[in-house]
C-alpha cells in the first residue's frame, strides 16, 4: 500500500492487473507524474464482478441486520474522518483541488456514509391497513451487485455519493474512478477493508472508460448502474446497460442559469455567483455558467463581479490561502482553452481572465460578454472557469433564456421578491433551484437533471427506490 502505487481493491485484497498493465497518474499543478494505478482490463472486471456477485450470494452483507449493517458503515466513516488529511492531499495532488475545498469535500463524503447507513435503517417500508381483511407490507431488499462510474472532478465525493446508499441497502458495489484521478478512491477501498467490510462488498477497479468501465456495465451480473460523467458517456453507458436491463441513474453534465433580478441583495449575489463558477476551479456541473443580469443593475453587478473574480487567489493547490488553481489535467486544459480562444472568434468580449500565460495549465476566471446565443461558449458545457453573460429586461424574457438549453441540471436566481422567488422556481427546467444561494444540499431531498443532464434522481427516498427491490407481501388474517 502506497501513495505512489494504486492496485485494484479486489475480494479484500489491494492486487495489480492481470496482465501487470499499469497507467501514469499525474499532479497537474506540478505537471509530474507521481503514481502509477493498475490499468484493468476486461479480465480485472470480470474478477471484480465475480466476487462482488458472490459476496452478494453467498456473503455476510445483504443478510446482515440494518443495525449491524450501520455500524459498519459507521466505522469506515469513522475512519475517513480520521484520515482526512491524507484522502484530501491525495486529491489535491491528483487534481490540483484547493487543499481548504478538498478536505471540505472529505467531510461531505463522510456525511454521505453516515447519512445513508442511517437512512437504511430508518425507513425500512410501511404497512398498508387493508379493509379486506389482508395483512400488507412493503419491504425493500438490496438490488444485487452495482456498478457505479465517477468523474475526476470531485474524486472521493462523487464516487462516496454512489457507495454510500450501495452498500448501507445491502449491495456489494465495484466502483470504477476516473482515470484521471485514481487516488482518494482507493484509499477508500483500503479503508473500507480496514473497517472490516467483508470481501467482495466494495471493490474498487482502476482504469479507463473503456475498457475497465465498459466491462462493467455490459456484464450481466451486475443488477444495477450508477453513472456520474457527461452526458455523451452516460449515452453509450445506458445503451450498454439496456443489453441485460440494468436498471440506470446517470448525473450527466450541465449548463446552469443563474439569474440575478435587480432587485437582489448585490453583496449576496456576487459571493455566490463567484463561488457558482469558480469554485473547484470552475470543474462543477452545477457550476452557473451562463449568468442573466437584469438591465438596471447591470453595470453596478457586473463592476462588483469582475472585482470578486480577479480577488481570488490562484496558485499552488496546497496553500490554504488558495481558492483557484490549475485544471485537472493537459487534455482537460486543452479543451477548456479552445473554448477561450473561440470566443474572440464568434464575436465575443472577454471582460477578465483568459488562458494563462506561464506554461500552466491554468485558465483564470474568465468572464465573457456579447456572445451570440448559438455560439459553442455559450451552448455547450465547457466544465470550466467561463463565465457567459447576458442581460435581460423581464421575467418572461430571462426564463425563456434559462430554459433554453438541452441541460437541465440546476439552476440559481438572486432576488429579494418572496413571490417572484417561488414563481420562477417552478418555471424553471431544472432538477435543482437554488435561491440566494448555492451548493447547499439536505441528502433526503432528490438530486439530478432533465434533458440532458441525466436520468433518474438520487438522495434519500429517491436513492431506495434505485438500489432496492421493493417488495409487496399480502397476508391472509383468519377471522
Ligand atoms: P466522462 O464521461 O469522460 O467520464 C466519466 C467516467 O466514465 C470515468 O470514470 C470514465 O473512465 C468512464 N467512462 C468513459 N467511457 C466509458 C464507457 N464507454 N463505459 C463506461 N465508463 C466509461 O466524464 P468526466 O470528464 O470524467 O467528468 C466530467 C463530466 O461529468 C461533466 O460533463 C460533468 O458535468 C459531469 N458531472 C456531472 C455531475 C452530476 O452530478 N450531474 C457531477 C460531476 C460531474
Amino acid at each position: 500500500m502506497s501513495d505512489t502505487t494504486f492496485g485494484h481493491i479486489i475480494e479484500g485484497q489491494e492486487v495489480p492487473s492481470v496482465d501487470g498493465a499499469t497507467f501514469d497518474v499525474w499532479n497537474p499543478w506540478t505537471q509530474e507524474v507521481f503514481a502509477q494505478a493498475a490499468e484493468g482490463g476486461p479480465q480485472d472486471a470480470a474478477r471484480a464482478v465475480a466476487s462482488s456477485r458472490r459476496a452478494f450470494d453467498e456473503g455476510p452483507w445483504p443478510r446482515m441486520g440494518r443495525v449491524e449493517r450501520a455500524a459498519a458503515i459507521h466505522r469506515l466513516a469513522d475512519l475517513m474522518e480520521e484520515r482526512t488529511e491524507d484522502l484530501a492531499r491525495l486529491d489535491t495532488t491528483n487534481m490540483a483541488k484547493p487543499i481548504a475545498q478538498a478536505r471540505h469535500d472529505v467531510g461531505r463524503s463522510v456525511w454521505n456514509f453516515r447519512f445513508f447507513a442511517d437512512h437504511q435503517r430508518d425507513h425500512c417500508g410501511a404497512v398498508y391497513p387493508m379493509d379486506s381483511g389482508h395483512h400488507t407490507y412493503s419491504e425493500y431488499g438490496p438490488a444485487g451487485v452495482v456498478a457505479a462510474i465517477s468523474p475526476w472532478n470531485f474524486p472521493l465525493m462523487m464516487a462516496s455519493w454512489k457507495i454510500a446508499p450501495a452498500i448501507a441497502w445491502g449491495n456489494t458495489c465495484i466502483i470504477k474512478p476516473s482515470e484521471d484521478t485514481p487516488a482518494s478512491v482507493t484509499m477508500l477501498g483500503r479503508l473500507a477493508l480496514e473497517a472490516g467490510l467483508p470481501p467482495g462488498v466494495l471493490n474498487v477497479l482502476n482504469g479507463h472508460g473503456a475498457p475497465a468501465g465498459s466491462s462493467l456495465t455490459a456484464d450481466d451480473r451486475v443488477d444495477r448502474v450508477t453513472f456520474t460523467g457527461s452526458s455523451a458517456t452516460g449515452r453509450v453507458v445506458m445503451a450498454s446497460a439496456a443489453t441485460h436491463l440494468a436498471p440506470v441513474s446517470l448525473e450527466l453534465g450541465g449548463k446552469g442559469a443563474n439569474i440575478v433580478f435587480d432587485d437582489a441583495d448585490l453583496d449576496n449575489a456576487v459571493h455566490w455567483t463567484v463561488e457558482a463558477i469558480f469554485r473547484n476551479s470552475g470543474q462543477i456541473c452545477l457550476a452557473g455558467s451562463r449568468l442573466y443580469v437584469a438591465s438596471g443593475i447591470y453595470d453596478e453587478f457586473m463592476d462588483r463581479f469582475v472585482a470578486a473574480a480577479e480577488a481570488l487567489t490562484i496558485g499552488d493547490p496546497f496553500d490554504p490561502q488558495t481558492r483557484f488553481s490549475s485544471l485537472a489535467s493537459k487534455k482537460h486544459f486543452d479543451k477548456v482553452s479552445s473554448y477561450v480562444d473561440g470566443v474572440g472568434l464568434d464575436g465575443g468580449k472577454v471582460l477578465t481572465g483568459g488562458v494563462d500565460e506561464e506554461g500552466r495549465w491554468l485558465v483564470r476566471p474568465t468572464i465573457v460578454t456579447d456572445l451570440p446565443l448559438t455560439a459553442p461558449a455559450y451552448c455547450e458545457e465547457i466544465f470550466g472557469p467561463v463565465c457567459v453573460v447576458n442581460r435581460f429586461e423581464s421575467e418572461d424574457e430571462v426564463v425563456g433564456l434559462a430554459n433554453d438549453t438541452r441541460y437541465g441540471l440546476n439552476a440559481m436566481l438572486f432576488t429579494e421578491n418572496l413571490s417572484r422567488a417561488h414563481r420562477v422556481s417552478s418555471r424553471l427546467r431544472a432538477g435543482t433551484v437554488w435561491v440566494n444561494c448555492f451548493f447547499i444540499r439536505d441528502l433526503r431531498t432528490p438530486f439530478g437533471g432533465v434533458g440532458d443532464s441525466g436520468v433518474g434522481r438520487e438522495g434519500g427516498d429517491f436513492s431506495r427506490e434505485f438500489f432496492t427491490e421493493p417488495k409487496a407481501v399480502v397476508m391472509q388474517i383468519r377471522r
